[in-house]
């Protein structure tokens, strides 16, 4: 999913459970079950792990998606009245801390987030390999869905 999407449902559960540490566990547990709805990005992750020439489309993909996710979030710092900002934060901070932790495995190899990679990808990719991906642009439409609903709920 795109970090927009991970930010706003850990802002959302984080809100639920109206505290710091729950926020941040339900954000990060958050992360990995609705990554395994399929969301149309296995072509840009197998551009950037497999195929190396197509890899700045990938890039370009991931540094649009976290720059556009900052200016989310900032929006709705700014523009709602956030009931308790330390379970807004950590929400979103469990809610995208996995991906961050794959990008610092695919910049340094190391093989203490291996394994936490592999359980990342397990989870991403659970129905992808066995239904097969849906077309990006589809995916991203349903997102702007569903970050309209979620953002309700703040
Ligand atoms: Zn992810």
């Amino acid at each position: 999913m795109t970090l927009t999407t991970h930010a706003t449902l850990g802002a959302v559960l984080g809100r639920a459970t109206g505290n710091p540490v729950l926020a941040f566990i339900f954000g990060f547990i958050s992360h990995f079950l609705i990554d395994m709805i399929p969301h149309g990005d296995t072509g840009l992750a197998d551009n950037f792990r497999v195929h190396k020439r197509r890899r700045k489309q990938a890039v370009a993909y991931v540094m649009v998606d976290a720059i556009f996710a900052i200016f989310f979030v900032l929006l709705l710092a700014n523009t709602r009245d956030i009931e308790s900002m330390r379970t807004f934060t950590w929400g979103i901070v469990g809610g995208v801390l996995p991906d961050l932790l794959v990008g610092l495995h695919d910049l340094t190899k190391s093989p203490l987030l291996r394994w936490f990679m592999r359980m990342h990808f397990y989870f991403h990719d659970f129905f992808v390999k066995r239904k097969g991906d849906v077309p990006l642009y589809y995916a991203l439409l349903a997102q702007v869905v569903l970050i309209a609903y979620l953002q309700t709920k703040l």
